[in-house]
């Protein structure tokens, strides 16, 4: 009989690290005052000492005590804590604490994907045996983000993204939960539906009007009533809460842009034409912008008529961002000036400049 090969078809090679920073900007604020140290922390956009109209992004673990967290308007935190330390956005700073944070992380990774400013998965090196030897990786990886960074990070360790990124949310803050293979029914399933990456506020009260709350009704729930309810979405949820995702841990900083070109059948000057297929070129980046998690600040538009000559136009935002209507005003903008007697051959439309959105600052989308 052949030797067993120890990489092909063994479950226990596939680990996957999801590392997650603890309340990021309070955490980084703290770190620039330590006076700030042990205190109620709320980091916010408009918060002038509390009365101001915006909302919290993070706010230190002291703060959650008192019942706060984000997205929550900064006046109903002050209600709750009026005697926290209220302080604004310092995205630049963050961002500096971010690259640094990503650069060390990738230096313990074969491969690394960053998710939002605060966190990315990674796939340890050949070294990374089995979850014994995880736990003491995920250990090393902790005290040096510590060492050099002096904020701290959750770890969660498991056979795939879903299960680490659970997994890491589990402990906080300083936490570190190793979920072996055999024993991810019995961690997920207690949980609440709404720990299911994607399963946002909307998603969890359609479940729970179908009597689902917890992980575990989700994963036995019959996938026709699933289907009914969900469409195509209804297999990946029940995949999810038995603890199966097959997806990658991919290197986005590899994407540089992303655009769309269609050529029309039949060369055409006909603008209702022509801005129908814009829009959904525009439609097809602006999902793939969401997939991947992106905000953008260029828009390009290229045209190219019959004879093949080839013009690009291009415009930068003031801000980053992934509104749709944002691409079809200024994609409608730029094309104004190619609108006339000349047929177009193709269009084409792109958004580069991109970055990857910090969950805090966007709307939870749902499935
Ligand atoms: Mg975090």
């Amino acid at each position: 009989m052949p030797a067993p090969n120890p990489k092909k078809n063994n479950p226990e090679r596939r680990i996957v690290f999801h590392v997650d920073m603890d309340s990021f900007f309070a955490s980084v604020e703290v770190r620039e005052k330590p006076e700030l140290k042990g205190q109620p922390v709320i980091v916010g956009s408009d918060p002038r000492e509390g009365s101001g109209r915006g909302v919290v992004s993070t706010c230190s673990y002291e703060a959650r005590k008192y019942g706060i967290h984000s997205a929550m308007p900064i006046s109903q935190a002050y209600r709750l804590c009026p005697h926290a330390v209220f302080l604004p956005v310092n995205m630049n700073l963050y961002a500096e604490v971010s690259a640094a944070v990503m650069e060390l992380l990738r230096g313990f990774s074969e491969k690394f994907q960053q998710v939002s400013i605060d966190e990315a998965y990674l796939i340890p090196g050949p070294e990374v045996r089995n979850f014994e030897e995880a736990a003491l990786y995920a250990l090393r990886i902790k005290d040096e983000v510590q060492r050099q960074q002096r904020i701290t990070c959750s770890v969660g360790v498991g056979s795939n993204k879903l299960v680490s990124k659970i997994a890491s949310g589990f402990q906080k803050p300083d936490g570190l939960t190793v979920v072996r293979p055999e024993d991810v029914r019995e961690f997920l399933f207690p949980l609440p539906v709404s720990k299911v990456p994607g399963v946002g506020e909307r998603t969890a009260e359609t479940l729970k009007e179908m009597g689902i709350n917890r992980i575990e009704e989700l994963a036995n729930c019959n996938i026709q009533l699933l289907s009914e309810r969900f469409g195509k979405i209804g297999l990946r949820l029940k995949q999810l809460a038995n603890g199966l995702d097959f997806e990658e841990v991919i290197e986005k900083e590899s994407i540089k842009s992303i655009s769309r070109h269609g050529t029309f059948a039949e060369d055409t000057n006909d603008p209702v034409k022509i801005s129908g297929s814009l829009d959904l070129l525009i439609e097809s980046v602006h999902s793939s912008l969401l997939k991947h998690s992106f905000l953008f600040k260029t828009i390009t538009l290229t045209v190219r008529f019959e004879d093949f000559s080839t013009y690009t136009r291009s415009k930068t935002l003031p801000i980053w961002t992934s509104d749709i209507f944002v691409i079809k005003r200024t994609a409608i903008q730029l094309l104004a000036e190619f609108i006339g007697r000349r047929k177009f051959r193709l269009v084409g439309v792109g958004v580069t400049k991109l970055r990857i959105r910090d969950e805090k600052q966007t709307l939870i989308t749902d499935f």
